[in-house]
Formats: C-alpha cells, sequence, structure tokens
C-alpha cells in the first residue's frame, strides 16, 4: 500500500510517525509539504500543553465540547510517552537540541502552568478563570492556588498585578520546532518514506476513489490512501480538486507570537491568563533552545484574527499589543528583552469551531484538520486514531462526530452565543484601552454590540443556535455556509 500524507505540519508528520511505526516494510509513505512552511501554524506555536488552561466560561456544557475535552485531557497524559517514541525513533539522527533530553529533563519538554487572573481585561477573565478553577475541582486535577507574588520571574505592572493565581502542575510545553526537526529526521532516514519538497496543487479523483495528487510544479504522485492534512489551506484545494464533497469552511485563524531573549529575566515556568476575547489571552512560556545553548529565550503570544484568506504579515497593532501585554502583565523588565523573531502562523479554524478528522465519501481519502489553538497538544491522539483510520481500523465511535462532512455543529445556544460574543468583544475593547467615562457609556456601548450581534444572528437564521466568537467576523462578512 501507497499511503500519501498532504501537509507537512504537526497533524500530518506525527500521523506518518505512528504509519512508520505500524506499518510493514512492503508498504509506503509519501509525505508532500513545502520544506519552508510558510504560514505554519506548528511553528508558530507554543506550544502549551493545555487542557485546563483553555478552558472558558461556556466550556464544557455540550457533549461534542466535553468530547474535545476528553481528547485533549488523554493527550496531556501521552506526551510524555509520545516523545519518547520520538526521542527512540530518530535515534542517532537526532536534532543536536534534544542531545541531553530525558523527557521531562534536560530537553525542550517542561511542565508547570500559572494562570493570572488580573484586571487587564474586564470581568469576562474572571469568569473564565473560575471556570478553569472549576473543572480542576471537578476532574480532581492538581492544582494549588498561589500567591501571585510567588511566581517566578512575575513583575508586572503595578496596576495590572494579578490578585489571583493557580499553578496547574501537569500542564507544560515543548519547542515545536524542535519537535518537528526531529519528526523531519525520523521521517528522512525512514526506507519506506519519500518526502517531496512541495506544494499540492489539486486531488485527482474519480468513482469515489482518489487516484492522484496534482503538484503545483505538475508532478502526479499517485497512491493508494491518502491523508489531506495542510492546516487551514484545505479549503482551497478541496475547491481545486472539485470532488464534489461537503466539508464547511476552514479559515486561516492568523496568529502572531513573538520570540524574545531575556537574559536577567528567564522563565522557568509558562505564565498565561485565561482565554479572552476570541484569543488565547496573554501567555509567556520558556523556549528551550538546546543544553549547550542560552536559556533565556521565551516565546510570547498570540494574538488571533479569523481571515478567508492567507496573511503572510503580522499587523503591526497585534505585534504592539504583544509586547505591551507581556511587558505590562507579565514581566515589565522584560522592555529590555530582544526581539529574535515574530512568527505568523495560521490557526485551521472551521466554521463551528471543531476539527475535522476522519474519512469521506472517497474511500481512500480522510482529511485531518480545523484544529484551531490546540493542535499541537492533540497530536499524540488525533495521529493515533488517525493512522487507525487509515489503516482500516476501528476507533472511539465518538470520533465520528467530528467526521469532515458532518453538519455544521450547532452546540452554543443563541442566548449564551450573543452573551458570549457580546463579552468578548468588550473584553477586546479593555483589553485595546478602552475605558468608559462614566457605567452609562459602557451600558450603551454594550447595547449597541448586543444589537448588532442579536441582528447579525437574524440575518444568518441563528434562531436557535449562537455564532462561535472567533467567527463572528466571518459570519459579518458572508464567508460561512
Ligand atoms: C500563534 C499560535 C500559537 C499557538 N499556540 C498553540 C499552543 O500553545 N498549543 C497548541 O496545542 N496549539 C497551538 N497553536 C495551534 C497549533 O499550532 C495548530 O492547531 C496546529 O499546529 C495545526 O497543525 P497542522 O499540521 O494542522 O497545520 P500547520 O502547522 O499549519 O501545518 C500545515 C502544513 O501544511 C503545509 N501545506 C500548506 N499548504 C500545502 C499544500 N498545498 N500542499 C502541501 N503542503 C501544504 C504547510 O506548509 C504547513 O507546514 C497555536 C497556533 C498559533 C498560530
Amino acid at each position: 500500500m501507497q499511503y500519501v500524507i498532504i501537509g507537512n505540519g504537526i497533524v500530518a508528520l506525527s500521523t506518518a510517525f505512528r504509519l512508520t511505526q505500524r506499518l510493514s516494510s512492503s508498504d509506503s509513505i509519501v509525505v508532500v509539504g513545502p520544506a519552508d512552511r510558510p504560514g505554519s501554524a506548528t511553528l508558530a506555536a507554543a506550544a502549551m500543553l493545555n487542557s485546563f488552561g483553555e478552558i472558558g466560561a461556556t466550556s464544557l456544557k455540550s457533549e461534542y465540547d466535553m468530547y474535545h475535552f476528553e481528547l485533549s485531557h488523554m493527550a496531556t497524559r501521552q506526551w510524555p510517552k509520545f516523545e519518547e517514541e520520538l526521542i527512540e525513533a530518530a535515534g542517532d539522527h537526532l536534532p543536536s537540541a534534544c542531545a541531553k533530553c530525558e523527557v521531562l529533563k534536560g530537553g525542550c519538554f517542561s511542565r508547570g502552568t500559572f494562570i493570572l487572573n488580573n484586571s487587564a481585561a474586564d470581568e469576562w477573565d474572571d469568569k473564565n478563570f473560575n471556570a478553569i478553577l472549576k473543572a480542576l475541582d471537578d476532574f480532581d486535577e492538581p492544582h494549588e492556588l498561589v500567591n501571585p507574588y510567588d511566581i517566578p520571574n512575575y513583575y508586572p505592572s503595578q496596576n495590572l498585578r494579578a490578585t489571583r493565581a493557580v499553578y496547574i502542575h501537569n500542564e507544560g510545553w515543548l519547542n515545536p520546532r524542535i519537535v518537528l526537526e526531529k519528526i523531519d529526521a525520523i521521517l528522512g532516514h525512514n526506507d519506506i518514506v519519500t518526502v517531496i519538497d512541495g506544494r499540492c496543487e489539486r486531488l485527482i479523483g474519480k468513482d469515489n476513489q482518489i487516484e492522484a495528487v496534482k503538484l503545483e510544479s505538475g508532478d502526479i504522485i499517485e497512491g493508494d490512501i491518502f491523508l489531506l492534512a495542510t492546516g487551514a489551506t484545505v479549503s482551497g484545494i478541496l475547491e481545486r480538486s472539485e470532488l464534489g464533497i461537503k466539508v464547511q469552511p476552514v479559515f486561516y485563524g492568523v496568529g502572531v507570537s513573538l520570540e524574545i531573549k531575556s537574559p536577567d529575566y528567564k522563565h522557568t515556568k509558562c505564565i498565561r491568563t485565561p482565554n479572552r476575547g476570541g484569543a488565547c489571552g496573554t501567555y509567556t512560556v520558556p523556549y528551550f533552545l538546546g543544553p549547550d545553548k542560552p536559556d533565556d529565550h521565551i516565546l510570547i503570544g498570540a494574538s488571533n484574527r479569523v481571515r478567508p484568506h492567507p496573511v503572510y504579515f503580522g499587523r503591526l497593532q497585534s505585534i504592539e499589543h504583544l509586547m505591551h501585554s507581556a511587558t505590562h502583565e507579565i514581566n515589565e523588565y522584560f522592555y529590555g528583552a530582544r526581539l529574535i523573531r515574530i512568527n505568523i502562523g495560521w490557526r485551521p479554524t472551521t466554521q463551528d469551531t471543531y476539527p475535522l478528522l476522519g474519512g469521506t465519501s472517497y474511500k481512500n481519502f480522510y482529511i485531518a484538520t480545523g484544529t484551531k489553538r490546540d493542535g499541537f497538544h492533540l497530536a499524540p491522539v488525533i495521529s493515533d486514531f488517525m493512522a487507525k483510520l487509515l489503516m482500516g481500523q476501528e476507533v472511539d465511535e465518538r470520533f465520528k462526530w467530528f467526521s469532515p462532512e458532518r453538519e455544521i455543529i450547532h452546540d452554543i445556544s443563541r442566548e449564551d452565543g450573543v452573551d458570549v460574543i457580546v463579552q468578548s468583544l468588550m473584553s477586546e475593547q479593555y483589553q485595546h484601552g478602552y475605558r468608559p467615562s462614566n457605567p452609562l457609556m459602557n451600558k450603551q456601548l454594550r447595547e449597541s454590540y448586543r444589537q448588532e450581534i442579536e441582528e447579525l444572528h437574524d440575518k444568518v437564521g441563528a434562531k436557535d443556535w449562537g455564532i462561535p466568537p472567533e467567527l463572528v467576523n466571518m459570519y459579518r462578512q458572508g464567508y460561512t455556509v
């Protein structure tokens, strides 16, 4: 059997890696993706392994969200073993940054996340923070409330200091560049794998069977089983392929993150706020470079603007906001840090915000994308399930809920949808310096947002369901189906 994996981000590569562990030497795998990976979400990621840290006030209300959380929680537990498997498989070809790695010691993988409840935004933060605490209690996850003064390397501006903070022991992070380098090395040295530096233009299908992939270079790659895992570019490829299947749109969740060098103020733990205003809040994560390299790099994240088309450069406002937030909400001494790199990545974001994972009505064609904010974290679980599906094996029945040709999941009530969008828009305004002169003005703004969002719901026919907050602009601009 020849397996053709289209894409070279964490989702595609971790699935290809799982296949190398499970296929026989008579099988073959072709991986297609551009070596320079423009817009790669994986390379821009922090890459935090957060489950509880991602919870918000409206999370875990539907069975879909509960199952998604279950997969995320499973991924937290699977990462140490997955990383061990990667190190073992890389053998002599381990990147030098991994030379002294013992999984949770001496490498890019570490754990311990502080979540702050500060006054940089508005009350929406408090509600999200409370939801995190409740979930930690409900699921018996190890955590402790800490005095914010005790958080290492935490020196916020006086007026933005946190009044509450919680430490989550098991939520960690990795350096995604090192992880990809490692999987590249594993695949590049495996006899059954061929890696092609190229871009898929379209898929060629006939009689409900994909026959080949046509590259932008004109080359044709034939195969038996195909996986499309190119992140945010999936919709464009499907459109050009004219396969006649209906898959909801995948948008470009354009995110900027910054790598800084902070020699006098080094991070040892992840410090972040809850998610806010349709994005992931402010976070700062240690960025490991290698055993004999400086240990003072930190990743600051992240902005999120969902767009219908790719965007190649970060907006000055996003960059300025990230620098401002990290300096004032986390450590004022970052003003003396050096800016090493500006990352821009496209979070693959579906219309209903759930991932697209599984087979299609073309019996040899699978899709894996739409992981939005946590595809890096979910990789061990997604790759396990996807490799099984590609090999014709069974997985958890509920995985079908994320099937690529499903109807759009509407699991937010209209009331909640409107409420969350208004809260998110207000939070966004506060984060960007909005300070009303009196409560009436605030009430007026809130009311005008509410009216606009109610009207938007009416316009798109959302009578008994709510628009996800991240998608409000796509609904406003008519990019939804
Ligand atoms: C700023 C930022 C911070 C984030 N932080 C986190 C985090 O802390 N934790 C977490 O879990 N997740 C995080 N995410 C989300 C995470 O990065 C994504 O969910 C995940 O990386 C998606 O992986 P992917 O492989 O589907 O897509 P990508 O990583 O985007 O990979 C897709 C690949 O396909 C290739 N490709 C594109 N078009 C074609 C084509 N036509 N033919 C062939 N190949 C093609 C691209 O070059 C790219 O390498 C973050 C994302 C961003 C942008």
